[in-house]
C-alpha cells in the first residue's frame, strides 16, 4: 500500500512527523508537504509562480519533500509528478487545531484530503481540537485504525473523512461519533496597527463563537470528548433547493426543471 502524507502546518510540524511514523509499517509512506505553514489557505492552488521543491533529510533518512505551494498543490504535484505511482491513500494532518463546522472551508488540512478525493484516491484529514495539546498517541491509534478500515471498505467516490480528535489522552476519550458538519465558526476582529514606516495595517484575530449546534455535529462530539468522524463531499449542491427551484427566475427565459439523477440525495 502506498500512502501519501501531507498537511497544512508545514513540513516541520510535529503532527506531520507523527502521522508519517504512525503508518510507516502499513505501507510505503511518501511525505510531501508545504515548506512553511499554510494553515487556512483553503483549496488554493499556485498558478502564477513555480513550485520549488526541496528533499528533506534527517541524516540518511529521507523525511519528505517540501513544496513552496499550498496543501492542494502538494497533493497534485505528488500524485502527478513526484511519486512513481499514484498512492492508495492520502492522509492529511495531524493538524494543530479543530477543523469543524465552517472551518472546513478554510482548512488546508481538509483541502489536501479533498484534492486526493478529487483525484480519485481515498483520503482522510485528521485534526486535534487544540493548539497546545502535544500528545499524538491517540491520533496515531485512530489513524492506524482508519487506514485498516479503509483498506477493507474503501470510501464512496467523492467522499473523504474529516476526523477531529478531542485533546485528551486515549483513556479519557469517550469513543467515536459519526457526525455531520456543524456550525462552528470564528468571530473575527481586525486589529489596526501602524508599521515602522508609518503605514496602517490590519491583523485578523478570532475566537470560536459560542453558538447552538445541530444534533450530531462534529463540534459537539469533540467538545464532549468523542472522536468525530464526518464524511464530507465536495459537491456543494443544495439538493433540497434544487428540487424546489422550478418556476423561479422565470424571467431569465424559463428554467427547465432540473433532471435529477435517481441516486441524488
Ligand atoms: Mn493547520
Amino acid at each position: 500500500m502506498r500512502i501519501l502524507v501531507t498537511n497544512d502546518d508545514g513540513i516541520h510540524a510535529p503532527g506531520l512527523r507523527a502521522l508519517a511514523e504512525a503508518v510507516e509499517d502499513l505501507g510505503t509512506v511518501h511525505v510531501v508537504a508545504p515548506a512553511v505553514e499554510r494553515s487556512a489557505v483553503g483549496h488554493a492552488i499556485t498558478l502564477f509562480e513555480p513550485l520549488w521543491i526541496e528533499r528533506m533529510h534527517d541524516g540518511d533518512k529521507e523525511l519528505g519533500v517540501a513544496v513552496s505551494g499550498t496543501p492542494a498543490d502538494c497533493v497534485k504535484l505528488a500524485i502527478q509528478a513526484l511519486l512513481p505511482e499514484p498512492p492508495d491513500l492520502v492522509l492529511s494532518g495531524i493538524n494543530r487545531g479543530a477543523n469543524t463546522g465552517t472551518n472546513v472551508l478554510y482548512s488546508g488540512t481538509v483541502s489536501a484530503a479533498t484534492e486526493g478525493t478529487i483525484l480519485g484516491i481515498p483520503s482522510i484529514a485528521i485534526s486535534i481540537a487544540s493548539f497546545e495539546f502535544r500528545d499524538y498517541e491517540p491520533s496515531i491509534w485512530v489513524a492506524r485504525e482508519l487506514v485498516r478500515d479503509l483498506r477493507e471498505h474503501g470510501l464512496p467516490r467523492g467522499t473523504l473523512l474529516n476526523v477531529n480528535m478531542p485533546p485528551l489522552p486515549r483513556g479519557e476519550i469517550r469513543g467515536v461519533r459519526y457526525t455531520r458538519q456543524g456550525r462552528a465558526r470564528y468571530v473575527e476582529n481586525f486589529i489596526e496597527r501602524t508599521d515602522p514606516r508609518n503605514r496602517t495595517y490590519y491583523w485578523m484575530e478570532g475566537e470560536k463563537e459560542d453558538r447552538p449546534e445541530p444534533p450530531g455535529s462534529d463540534e459537539t462530539a469533540v467538545a464532549e470528548g468523542f472522536i468525530s468522524i464526518c464524511p464530507i463531499h465536495y459537491d456543494l449542491t443544495d439538493w433540497a433547493m434544487l428540487r424546489s427551484m422550478e418556476g423561479r427566475f422565470a424571467e431569465l427565459g424559463g428554467v427547465p426543471a432540473p433532471d435529477l439523477p435517481p441516486s441524488a440525495p
